[in-house]
Parts: C-alpha cells; sequence; structure tokens
C-alpha cells in the first residue's frame, strides 16, 4: 500500500509578501461553512450581496460586477480576450512585471501591440500616453494601477477621460490596489478592471472581482468574431452571474463565501478608514527600514503603501536571508521578480496584514537576520523609529 500523507500541519506563518496575505480569521471561518447548490436560490442571494458589495468596493454603479472563479491573472484575460479582437490596436504600458505579462497577453489576441515602458520603479506621465493615444488611436489601453513587482503607485484618476477623448477603453490591473488603496472606477472612468481575492481583500488566492462599464460591453457585444475564450467569454458567463443565473461553470461555492465575508470586513471598516490604516502602517514600516539603511526601488512620489520593495544591500545572501526569516521567524516577505530578481525585497502590508504588530515583528526579524548575515546595524533602531510615527498623534 503506497504511504498516506500525514495531517495538514502547516507551520505558523505570517504573509508579508507581494500576496498571498493573511485571510482574515472571519473569513477562513466563512469557508467551513457547508456547501449550498451553486443555483440553490439562498446561493443566488449570495451572489447578488457579493456582487453589490464588489460594486461598492469599486465605486460603480456598473451592471456587469462579479468575480471569476480564478486568479487575478484570469481577471487581466478576460478584460483583454473580450475586448480585443485579431487586428485591433491595443497599446501596453509596462514598468515592471505585470505590465509585461498584459503584453504577453493581449499579443495573444491577434491584437497589434504598441509597448510603452518606463524604467522599473517609475511611472507614467500621462502627457507622454497621449502623445501615444494621438498616434496610434488604440481600441484598448491597458495599464497596472499598482505595480507589485516595483512597489509603483501609477496615478490614473486623470487617465480615463483622456482615454476616452481618443475613443480608447481603459484596462486596469488593481489587483494590489483594491482593498488598500483608493479604485473609483465610475468617477475616474475606468473601463475594465480587475482585482483579486488574496492581496488586499484578505481573503484565499482563487477569486478575480472584475467590473465593465457599459461604454466596454458595447464592445463586447459588438465583436465580430466570438471571444477566442470559451471560459472567460462575458457574452456566456453572464448568463450566471448575470440576470438569468443558468449554468455555465460550477460556481466556486465556499470561495464566494469567503470573498463575500471578506468584503463584508472591508465594508464594516469603512474604505476611507482603510486606506488611512494603509498609509500609516507603511509610514511606520519605511521609518523602520530607513533607520536600518535599507533604501527604496520606486519613484518616492510614487509609492505605494502596501507594497514596499527595498533594494537588498551589497554584500547580503537575498536567498538565506529569506529563509532565515521564514524558518526562525515564520515570515514571509517576496523576493524580486523579473528585472529585481536577486535585487529588491518585497514587503506586503495588505488588508488584514496591514497593523502595527506586522510592521514591528518585520522590522525585528529583518534586523536580526540583517545583523548575522553581515550587515552593520544595530538592532533596535528600526522598530523605535516604527514605534516613534505610531507615537504620533493621527
Ligand atoms: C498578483 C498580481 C497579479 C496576478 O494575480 P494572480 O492572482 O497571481 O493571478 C496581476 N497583477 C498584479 C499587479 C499583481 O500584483
Amino acid at each position: 500500500m503506497p504511504t498516506i500523507p500525514g495531517q495538514l500541519t502547516p507551520s505558523p506563518r505570517l504573509l508579508l509578501g507581494p500576496g498571498p496575505s493573511d485571510a482574515h480569521p472571519r473569513v477562513l471561518t466563512a469557508m467551513t461553512t457547508p456547501l449550498l447548490g451553486h443555483l440553490d436560490p439562498q446561493f443566488l442571494e449570495l451572489m447578488n450581496e457579493t456582487q453589490e458589495m464588489i460594486r461598492t468596493v469599486y465605486q460603480t454603479k456598473n451592471k456587469m460586477t462579479f468575480p471569476i472563479s480564478a486568479t487575478g491573472t484570469a481577471g487581466m484575460e478576460t478584460c483583454l480576450v473580450n475586448l480585443l479582437e485579431p487586428g485591433d490596436k491595443a497599446v501596453i504600458c509596462a514598468k515592471g512585471y505585470f505590465g509585461n505579462r498584459m503584453i504577453d497577453i493581449a499579443g495573444r489576441t491577434g491584437a497589434e501591440v504598441t509597448t510603452l515602458t518606463v524604467p522599473w520603479g517609475q511611472v507614467f506621465d500621462l502627457n507622454v500616453i497621449r502623445e501615444t493615444l494621438q498616434k496610434v488611436r488604440p481600441r484598448v489601453l491597458g495599464i497596472v494601477h499598482a505595480e507589485t513587482s516595483t512597489g509603483a503607485h501609477q496615478p490614473i484618476e486623470e487617465l480615463g477621460k483622456l482615454c476616452h477623448e481618443f475613443n480608447t477603453l481603459l484596462v486596469v490591473d488593481a489587483v494590489t490596489s483594491v482593498g488598500c488603496t483608493p479604485v473609483e472606477v465610475d468617477a475616474w472612468e475606468l473601463d475594465a478592471v480587475f482585482t483579486c481575492s488574496q492581496k488586499g481583500l484578505g481573503c484565499p488566492p482563487g477569486l478575480s472581482p472584475i467590473t465593465f462599464s457599459e461604454r466596454a460591453m458595447d464592445v463586447v457585444r459588438n465583436r465580430k468574431i466570438k471571444c477566442r475564450s470559451w471560459y472567460f467569454d462575458l457574452s456566456l458567463i453572464s448568463t450566471y452571474w448575470g440576470g438569468d443565473r443558468a449554468y455555465h461553470h460550477t460556481g466556486p461555492i465556499s470561495m464566494v463565501y469567503a470573498l463575500r465575508e471578506g468584503l463584508r470586513v472591508v465594508l464594516e471598516e469603512g474604505l476611507e478608514t482603510r486606506f488611512a490604516r494603509h498609509v500609516r502602517n507603511h509610514h511606520a514600516l519605511k521609518a523602520g527600514l530607513e533607520a536600518i539603511g535599507l533604501t527604496y526601488t520606486a519613484d518616492p512620489a510614487h509609492q505605494l503603501p502596501q507594497l514596499n520593495a527595498v533594494r537588498i544591500p551589497a554584500g547580503i545572501d537575498d536567498v538565506a536571508c529569506r529563509k532565515k526569516l521564514l524558518n526562525d521567524f515564520g515570515i514571509e516577505i517576496g523576493g524580486g521578480l523579473g528585472d529585481f530578481k536577486g535585487v529588491a525585497w518585497r514587503i506586503g502590508l495588505m488588508g488584514y496584514n496591514s497593523k502595527p504588530s506586522s510592521v514591528l515583528l518585520v522590522l525585528a526579524a529583518m534586523e536580526q537576520v540583517l545583523k548575522s548575515a553581515g550587515a552593520a546595524i544595530e538592532p533596535g533602531r528600526g522598530v523605535a523609529a516604527a514605534e516613534g510615527v505610531y507615537a504620533q498623534k493621527v
């Protein structure tokens, strides 16, 4: 008889990387609720409630708002495969790893993709985007709001209006921003937006809430050829998440329970309070990291509060340090991706994990780890600097 693996007993972890971040305990409890059928009238009601809460978090009235049954990348793919047809023009702005992923997916739709880039850590100037829109006149412009590979926060408040001057639809990757920093879909005129469950919303990975404006839905409805993906074809999925509630695929019941609870937690706290909490904990972490000599990779004027990417000091072993953080302290932080592999560490303070205990713990642990790796630091300075920030009145 083959040996049966042992009971599931993972070590306790504090997930302070780029995601997944720890799920809120209430979310994990919700997931143990017994299953309903995916067409049970009670489940249909939970779907309605979940959709309405997603609209509130996105600050939109868009009818086409629901979670795709897969991770954030599936949201990205849904937006691009539904809006682009072979031969269409698309402009994708890449300032890091996830912008590059968008370029790849947009290209696979058969669209003609024009790429705009800035060095990693920087953000795009809207005047440069304007020039490109004028020249290319694309159907779609894609951009990452919160670039998780660099920690850069792209300003997009005026970008929707700019795109609409050129009859272009704006697709926004809000995977790392939703639940951490403002995303105002209607006020900012965003056309297709996607996020995920496991970062700012404090749930496990598995769902990707999306929203499409009426302007975007007009394009979807007037496609010349069928969407190349069956699973992500909005005209088909909307039979389940839209009005009819007909079978498309089996809804991931426990994940919908999780997302519903995660959204309840977000709305009970209130969006403004939640965003302010992320800023405050970021300030404390930043003060601490800088006090131990670590510097940020992103343009300081455009730094995300929820994703803190810092340069690994010269002579310090990236993998050994992260291993020690995990084994000795149970803390996970992220290594660098793409151009920043071996160059940066990424500390996420997202959703449930954006709190003083995470900040003070990760600073104390990093001080120990860096010191034992030979860095010339005085343990305690980082923690003291963070405590100094917390001592200030809000
Ligand atoms: C995490 C992330 C994604 C991908 O999401 P998955 O859930 O891993 O598929 C896309 N874009 C950004 C900016 C991300 O941070």
